[in-house]
């Protein structure tokens, strides 16, 4: 019988290129989000448009147990987006409320591989201010002191699903992606994140141009490239491991060493204007050892090789949308 799986935020980011995974593994797979793909068109069988806030929506698209159920939909951005303050209300409501009403009903029609995405603005801000040595292990999750409201609400979110296993035997993972990037997610608009906001500044720049960044570019990231993110996320869900556990890379740059890693793909010489804005922790990167140790498996993709693909995408996207004629600039 055909396998059948639930992608709940299908029409963004990681969904959008999850569901295209599920399909060509030969899954009927139905789609759910507040919005269509903005760039690619579904490759679900079937794609509701609905709010995941409402419980009635959920119950109507869980109508089943599913073979497998991955639960990505939430209110999220940048740091532009989550770290001005001016969204935590709506972040921790309109996130926390999907998940309450998801576990609800994803018990009652006895799912049990159900997959959570958290991420790893949960960990404590405590231990992640020095930029050459951040700890993300999973266990130092606690005391927790994450610095942004979206963490708190994915640490709150982690703990729930974790509390149906315990209480109701549920089979629920949890995952903390570490800052996924690739070819068809946001790139402008305000809460796109930083590989794609690089990406896009220097593609809009003229070689010797110069691009602002926020901060004095010495805050330190990994990214994960998306086809790591899926293969990662799928290996958990398969797996007899509930985690949490982080699903990211450990090849740790600064924010100026991806501008020059960006402006080499790009074959520009960029300089950088740094701004006050935004910034968040100091030092950030995956520890993969437990993902290896319970998975047998871990990211091994580097992020040039990633870049490079979404650096081709991105710019593709700003000669579509720059108007006729007029030269592209730098924004902030
Ligand atoms: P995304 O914003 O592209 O996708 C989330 C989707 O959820 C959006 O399409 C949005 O419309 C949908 N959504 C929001 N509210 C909804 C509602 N009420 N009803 C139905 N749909 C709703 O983000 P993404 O990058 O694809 O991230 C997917 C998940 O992974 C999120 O839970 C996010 O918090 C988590 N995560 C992502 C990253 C990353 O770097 N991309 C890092 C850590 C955690």
């Amino acid at each position: 019988m055909t396998r059948q799986a639930l992608v709940l935020g299908a029409g963004g980011f990681i969904g959008g290129h999850l569901v295209k995974r599920l399909k060509a593994e030969g899954f009927w797979v139905r789609g759910v989000d507040l919005k269509e793909h903005e760039h690619a068109v579904t490759a679900a069988d079937d794609f509701v448009m609905g709010d995941l806030r409402d419980q009635q929506v959920v119950d109507a698209v869980i109508d089943r147990k599913f073979d497998e159920v991955y639960q990505l939909a939430a209110d999220m951005g940048g740091a532009g987006y989550i770290f001005t303050g001016e969204h935590d209300a709506d972040i921790m409501h309109n996130s926390a409320t999907i998940n309450l009403n998801v576990v609800h009903k994803a018990r009652e029609r006895g799912v049990d591989n159900l997959f959570y995405s958290s991420s790893a603005c949960m960990y404590p801000a405590y231990n992640q201010e020095d930029p050459d040595n951040p700890n993300c292990a999973e266990d130092s999750a606690y005391p927790a002191a994450p610095d942004s409201e979206y963490g708190w609400e994915k640490l709150f979110s982690e703990r729930l699903y974790l509390a149906y296993n315990r209480n109701y035997g549920m089979n629920c993972r949890v995952a903390r992606y570490h800052n996924i990037f690739g070819p068809e997610g946001t790139w402008d608009g305000g809460k796109e994140k930083a590989p794609a906001a690089i990406c896009r500044k220097v593609a809009l720049a003229a070689d010797g141009g110069t691009i602002d960044v926020w901060g004095d570019g010495l805050q330190t990231r990994s990214f994960l490239y998306i086809d790591e993110c899926v293969e990662g996320t799928i290996r958990l869900l398969r797996s007899g491991f509930e985690g949490p556990v982080n699903i990211g890379s450990d090849e740790m740059v600064s924010i100026n060493q991806l501008v020059a890693m960006v402006a080499d793909i790009a074959g520009k010489t960029i300089h950088i204007n740094h701004i006050p804005g935004p910034e968040g922790v100091r030092g950030r990167n995956s520890d993969n050892r437990l993902i290896e140790e319970r998975l047998g498996w871990r990211p091994s993709a580097t992020l040039t090789q990633g870049l490079e693909k979404t650096y081709e995408w991105i710019e593709r996207q700003t000669r579509r949308n720059a108007p006729a004629g007029q030269p592209a600039t730098a924004g902030a």
